[in-house]
Parts: structure tokens; sequence; C-alpha cells
């Protein structure tokens, strides 16, 4: 098979524009594994299933893994760098709408029901199958390839990504986000990314660490391009 690039770390660390710019280099596919964490969980929302209610959850435990079980992703890689990549779930074009303060909130929760990650693992698998991959999440190179050819581990502070963050909403024309409010949620969504029991944010033993503070896209996107030639 194709080399696969894995590419893991916590939120807001760069990894999708990263990401996308090594598959562009390397013509390689890019895989945004986030995205379909984020289709699920805009569909859960959609269909109204109380997640939030601690003791309606083994009931929405299983209406989720019956949803999950039945429902189909679609991802179209997309060349141009500056337009998102499109996400499809059941049909319905979801690109902007996985992107929502709404959906950024939960879905670490829903991440974390092992049918969840059962199945889109499976997916993200399958699709992986022939390999010539960049992909990019939490468990890529502890769970989904851990034969990938090169792995890494992005980090950067939670000041660093709290500041990379606003300035993306910025670039959206988005209202003004408070930026000890970004802080507090990327350190919450750090935290229950990695204290989850099924497949926690991890660095794999062999992958390579890149602290990114400081650090632009085209230099992170250098290093990792230098590793995949060595
Ligand atoms: O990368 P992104 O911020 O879009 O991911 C959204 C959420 O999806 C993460 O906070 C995490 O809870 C979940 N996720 C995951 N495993 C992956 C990718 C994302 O659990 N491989």
């Amino acid at each position: 098979r194709q080399p696969i690039i894995a590419i893991d770390g916590p939120a807001g660390a760069g990894k999708s524009t990263v990401a996308r710019q090594v598959a562009t280099k390397l013509d390689l596919v890019y895989l945004d594994t986030g995205a379909m964490y984020r289709a699920v969980t805009w569909l859960v929302l959609q269909k109204g299933i109380a997640i939030d209610d601690e003791c309606a959850m083994p009931a929405a435990s299983e209406a989720i893994a019956e949803l999950v079980s039945q429902c189909n992703i679609e991802l179209t890689p997309s060349h141009d760098l500056q337009s998102p990549v499109r996400v499809w779930i059941n049909g319905t074009d979801v690109t902007q709408a996985i992107r929502t303060i709404e959906v950024t909130s939960q879905v670490s929760a829903i991440a974390a029901q092992s049918a969840v990650r059962q199945a889109l693992v499976k997916k993200q698998q399958s699709w992986g199958k022939k390999g010539g991959l960049v992909a990019e999440g939490r468990d890529i190179g502890t769970h989904v390839f851990p034969d990938a050819e090169v792995k890494i581990f992005l980090t950067a502070s939670v000041n660093e990504r709290a500041h990379r963050r606003q300035q993306d909403f910025k670039e959206q024309g988005q209202p003004e986000v408070n930026l000890e409010q970004l802080k507090q949620d990327i350190a919450e969504r750090d935290w229950k990314d990695s204290t989850r029991k099924v497949s926690p944010l991890q660095k794999a033993a062999d992958a390579v660490e890149i602290q990114s503070d400081g650090l632009n896209v085209s230099e992170v996107t250098a290093q990792i391009v230098n590793y995949y030639q060595q």
C-alpha cells in the first residue's frame, strides 16, 4: 500500500491546515477524522437525542449507536486550500453546520462513546486500505493506523492555540470571541479528549512531537515533509 502520514494532537494545534498542506505537497489524500465525529454530533443534536442528561444517557447511547451504525458519511477532498473540505451526512451538506459552537461543545461527549468510535474507525480504516493518506485526528497513530509510515504529534500551548482560534474567527468575519473563554474551551476539550476511557488523545510511542508555538504553517509543513522524505 501507499504511505500514510498520521497527525494527532489537541484541539487548535493547527492540524487541519498543516495536514492539508502536507497532503497537497505530497499528492496524498487528506482525511479530517474530526469532521466525521462532528457530523455524527450534528446528527445526534438534530435528532434531539438528550446527551446532556446523565439519567437519559443509557437510552441515548443506544440511540446514538443505532444512528452511527446506519449513517452514511462522505468527505470530498478539496484541492483548493482556501475552501473547506465538504462534509455530508445522510445526504445533507453539513460543511458549515459542524463548525458551530454547539457542535464543538458536544463533540467530545459523542466521541467518547465506544460505538461511535468503533463505527468511525472502521470507516477510516477501510478508506485507508490502499494508503496514500494524510489522516488527522486524536487516535490516528495509536489506533486507526498504528502502522503509519510517519507519525506526528502536533502541539502548541493553550495560549497560542486560543490566539490562533481568535484569529481564525476574525478572518472568517465572525463576531469577536473572548480570549479567556477560548482558553477555557480549549482546556476543557483537551481534558475531555485525553481522559476518556476509549482511545484517549495520546502521543504514540513512535510519534515525533512538534511543538508549534512560534512556528508558522509552512515551517511545520516543511518539517513533516522532511520527516517523510528521510
Ligand atoms: O479535530 P476537531 O477539533 O475537528 O475534532 C473534534 C472532536 O472530535 C475532538 O475534540 C475529539 O473529541 C473528536 N475526535 C476524536 N478522534 C479523532 C478526531 C476527533 O475523538 N480521531
